[in-house]
């Protein structure tokens, strides 16, 4: 089956409104007519200025995060009521970051996903090996393990409404990127485990690859039959790097 390819940007902590403006504006000149869905996640901050450069041009919107709580007191939290509110129809779950430096457990990626599908919205729901964890031949099981903790809360059919993006972390903001028969033995063995499930359903799931993707090896990557498009960092803030992946994707 043919799997619409997506090409999904994380700002990360970068931006300002000048900035911004400058990157879409570049970004939207170039892309007019790609197949590829296009996403970007910028900061919360900027997601009410990004929503409106956006609108009307085919590029969706991402918030980074999201609390799996509905409103009331959470210091510092952002409800996904609220990125509704500003057009947000998809939400960065679990991405490795969150996972290392805020001690975001494979239960709240869990609980988080859960509230995202029930708000409407769409999750990319990260998951990927650490360094240690691919030399000791534990990829697969790691992997399998993330996407258990959210199969067990959803249920597999909730699971066709999520887009999964595999990121070794070893690959993200490293320059280091998998290769692409390294990306795309892992994107099968995900496809295949969600299969065990449910076949019809795995064969739907988007799964992108992220860490270090380029405008110099996205086409490699998405040559592979099970590489469905991209989650891209530091290359998302470059226009020529991010309209390359882009055009890339077909
Ligand atoms: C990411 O943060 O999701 C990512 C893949 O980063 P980079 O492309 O910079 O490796």
């Amino acid at each position: 089956m043919t799997r619409k390819k997506i090409v999904a940007g994380n700002w990360k902590m970068n931006g300002s409104l000048e900035t911004n403006e400058r990157l879409l504006d570049g970004v939207l000149a170039e892309i007019e007519s790609e197949n590829a869905l296009v996403i970007v996640a910028p900061p919360f901050t900027y997601l009410s200025q990004v929503s409106g450069l956006v609108k009307g041009t085919g590029v969706s919107l991402a918030a980074q995060n999201a609390s799996q709580y509905l409103s009331g007191a959470y210091t510092g939290e952002t409800s996904l009521t609220m990125l509704k509110d500003l057009s947000v129809e998809y939400v960065l779950v679990g991405h490795s970051e969150r996972r290392t430096y805020y001690g975001e457990t494979d239960h709240v990626v869990a609980e988080k996903t859960k509230a995202i599908l029930e708000s409407g919205l769409t999750p990319i729901l990260c998951i990927g090996e650490s360094l240690e964890e691919r030399q000791a031949e534990q990829t697969l099981v790691v992997c399998a393990n993330q996407i258990n903790a959210v199969l067990n809360e959803i249920g597999v059919s909730s699971f066709a409404k999520v887009v999964v993006a595999y990121e070794p972390v070893w690959a993200i903001g490293t320059g280091l990127s998998a290769t692409a028969q390294q990306a795309q033995d892992v994107h099968e063995f995900v496809r295949k485990h969600i299969a065990t499930q449910n076949a019809e359903i795995a064969e739907k799931v988007q799964i992108l690859y992220g860490g270090s993707v380029k405008a110099n090896n996205s086409e490699e990557l998405f040559s592979m039959p099970d590489i469905d498009g991209a989650l891209v960092g530091g290359a998302s803030l470059i226009v020529e790097e991010f309209v390359g992946i882009i055009k890339s994707a077909g």
